[in-house]
């Protein structure tokens, strides 16, 4: 991190669609200054959308501070505010986007709203050499192979229901599993699955190419139940089962457009198995493979400040009375003017 320079232009970012409240501040020129992230975590059960925007709304001038401290620059400093505008969950998107607009008005500078999958691809080239990727996005909320094709980036296959970082999260919640800061329960998992070896079988579902882990999900859990095998060597398998159904697909998006790299991303991303079994197929490929630092990989406020400036600097600006937020809204609805 480094000081402020006088002539420089800074973008602050604000990424709040699920369980992680963040603000990330960039410059024009893609150097990231700060990169601050609350997680919410829920005591018991899954994430209550308005149990985390309080939490958002609670953590949020203190994580502001904080980025401001780290960044070593002033809110006057800022040139532009960029908010994750979608898709996500509604009060959690509501929280972020009202923050982002305050500091927009109060500093009387332009507002720009970010598609969060979007800002996932490019802070992840920006944070590697990749130029052109095929992208593997797996997170808690989704799970989409995407890339660039004529003006806009497109969905190549996606999660039919539920995301993969979801079946890993509730298959450990189910086996009473605990995490903590720094130690999701996809982390616990691929622990445990470092221990087993037995490969279970269950349903591996790829319907063109598309994926889906709710059967997986309710089988694994079924057996779990059941106790006939091992927690070690069931995560062992869900893994093995859920990771081969996403990198099929990506196999399947690198032969068809013939891309030179292959980018992994999201927090799932941060799984050595998952990373040695996409590097095989890219490989096979002569593809490059590149995995995105976990800090930018997970939910983050820096993409939304880079993709900001993106944006920014092709002309794109969000009028405060157009900057309701899109809880669906689709990363191929948005044109690319960054990228000729
Ligand atoms: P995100 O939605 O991008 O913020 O990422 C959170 C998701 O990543 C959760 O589903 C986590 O369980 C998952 N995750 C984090 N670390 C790992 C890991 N080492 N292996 C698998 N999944 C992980
Ligand atoms: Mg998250």
């Amino acid at each position: 991190m480094t000081k402020k320079k006088a002539s420089e232009q800074y973008c602050l970012g604000i990424e709040s669609t699920a369980d992680d409240f963040s603000v990330g501040i960039s410059t024009f020129e893609g150097e990231i200054l700060a990169n601050m992230i609350s997680v919410y975590m829920p005591e018991e059960g899954g994430i209550h959308p308005r149990e985390a925007a309080r939490h958002h709304a609670e953590v949020a001038s203190k994580v502001l501070e904080e980025a401001f401290t780290n960044a070593e620059i002033k809110p006057r400093n800022l040139s532009i505010v960029a908010f994750s505008q979608g898709p996500g969950l509604g009060p959690c998107l509501r929280t972020g986007a009202t923050v982002a607009r305050a500091l927009a008005s109060y500093l009387e500078i332009p507002l720009i709203g970010v598609n969060h999958c979007i800002a996932h691809i490019e802070i992840g080239k920006l944070q590697t050499d990749a130029k052109d990727p095929i992208t593997l996005y797996v997170s808690g909320g989704n799970s989409i192979v995407a890339a660039f094709d004529s003006r806009r980036y497109r969905v190549f296959g996606e999660t039919l229901d539920i995301a993969l970082g979801n079946c890993l999260d509730v298959f450990a919640r189910e086996a009473g599993l605990r995490q903590k800061v720094g130690l999701p329960f996809g982390a616990l998992v691929e622990k445990l699955a470092l221990k087993g070896g037995q490969l279970i079988a269950l349903p591996y579902t790829v319907k063109g190419m598309d994926t889906s882990f709710s059967g997986l999900l309710t089988a694994a859990v079924n057996l779990l139940k059941k106790r006939e095998y091992s927690l070690e060597d069931l995560c062992y398998s869900l893994q093995e089962t859920a990771f081969s159904m996403v990198t099929e697909v990506t196999e399947r998006a690198l032969a068809h457009t013939e891309k030179k790299e292959v980018l992994l991303t999201g927090g799932v991303a941060a799984n050595k198995r998952l990373q040695s079994m996409v590097k095989v197929i890219a490989e096979e490929h002569n593809a490059r493979f590149r995995t995105v630092p976990t800090q930018f990989a997970i939910d983050n406020g820096a993409m939304i400040a880079w993709t900001g400036v993106l944006a920014y600097q092709h002309g794109a600006v969000t009028p405060i009375e157009k900057s309701f937020v899109k809880l669906r809204w689709r990363l191929e609805e948005v044109e690319i003017p960054w990228i000729s």
